[in-house]
């Protein structure tokens, strides 16, 4: 606390990230990053990249990026916005596209960056609580709004939307912004992005983080109609003109562009998890359907807070959530290697056998 703070700064309640522990020998299973690491082609293009030229400041339309990544999903550059990270991205759709007089509509259960975003800018939000078995019904979102967001495949159940209620809702909520996250949806999900062509009012958030494995160089960006990017340029430019600099430009184009290197990596993950699922359910898990590159799980004889740290001691790290309260026995474990995943088994079934012999 500082007398010299503004009042806006006191009023603050930050998101608090996963942790990045120091120590080198940890199964890092806390933060849905990628095990494989990114393609080749990037590091050489990151490296390429290191020249005199940083002198020089980087394109601040990002044209070459937003070619590349318009060209992957069959769109034009206009209906592409990029971003240091997604998460700058998502910041920007909440000033631009979700700041209204009516309250906007998110899940209880979801993206908890989202109302630290709605507190930051002064957005009044309803949270709409998923059902019982942790899904989000559309029909509970038909109601006058000032925005909609939400992520799919969600984080942190990992339970993805089907398409056809995602054009449900559309259909039903065309005078506001209809904001997807679509962070985790290279890992098996239908993306909503065929449906920007007959939906002005879509805006679709994907980041390099998850399945491109460079969290590290912070790339993200959004796709829709040519006037909801503009709005989020007009934040951009009253914001830093220049968020991706010249080396975070070169890699997410090489990122791409190398497509071979992504499916690949994504379909090793896919059926890293439908194993990891497996085996976490013949202990006695329970095991929410995931489309993303974590699973969200409980163990009716152990507490979410314990099972936690037994692992910890055991140098294994996943993402256990306090509340809200239905979630409190959950944890969310990234799907790591093959190999990390075989560990935490082992670990989970010593950390289970000592817990039944405590009673
Ligand atoms: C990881 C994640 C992001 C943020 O990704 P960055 O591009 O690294 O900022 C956004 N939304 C959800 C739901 C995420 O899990």
């Amino acid at each position: 606390m500082s007398r010299y703070w503004s009042a806006v700064v006191h009023g603050l309640t930050p998101y608090v990230p996963g942790e990045q522990p120091k120590l080198a020998d940890l199964v890092k299973l806390n933060t849905n990053e990628n095990p494989y690491g990114p393609s080749p082609r990037v590091l050489e293009a990151i490296r390429g990249g290191t020249s005199d030229a940083l002198r020089l400041y980087p394109d601040p339309l990002a044209t070459e990026l937003r070619e590349a990544i318009a060209g992957f999903h069959g769109l034009d550059a206009a209906q592409v916005f990029v971003g240091n990270g997604s998460d700058e991205v998502l910041a920007h759709a909440f000033l631009a596209l979700l700041k209204h007089e009516t309250p906007i509509l998110f899940p209880d259960i979801g993206y908890s960056f989202y109302p630290v975003y709605a507190r930051l800018y002064g957005i009044a939000y309803r949270e709409v609580p998923l059902t019982d078995a942790f899904e989000i019904r559309v029909e509970d979102y038909f109601r006058a709004n000032g925005g909609i967001v939400f992520p799919n495949p969600n984080a942190p159940t990992g339970r993805l939307l089907a398409l056809g209620e995602i054009e449900r809702l559309l259909q039903a909520n065309r005078d506001s912004a209809v904001v997807i996250d679509e962070a985790y949806i290279d890992f098996g999900g239908a993306s909503a992005v065929p449906l920007i062509e007959r939906h002005p009012q879509l805006l679709v958030v994907h980041t390099l983080s998850k399945s491109r494995a460079l969290a590290g160089l912070r790339v993200g960006y959004a796709l829709g109609h040519p006037d909801l990017i503009a709005g989020l340029v007009r934040v951009k430019d009253s914001f830093n003109s220049y968020p991706l600099d010249r080396l975070a430009l070169a890699g997410g184009i090489a990122a791409m562009q190398d497509t071979a290197w992504f499916d690949a990596t994504r379909k090793q993950i896919m059926a890293s998890r439908e194993n990891l699922a497996t085996g976490l359910k013949a202990l006695g898990f329970e095991v929410l359907p995931s489309a993303a590159n974590f699973v969200f799980a409980r163990h009716p004889g152990a507490r979410g807070e314990t099972l936690a740290a037994r692992l910890r001691e055991k140098r294994i790290i996943v993402r256990h959530f306090r509340t809200p309260e239905r979630i409190a026995d959950f944890l969310r474990i990234t799907v790591g290697t093959e190999a990390q995943c075989a560990t935490l088994l082992a670990a989970f079934e010593e950390i289970l056998a000592a817990c039944r012999a405590l009673g």
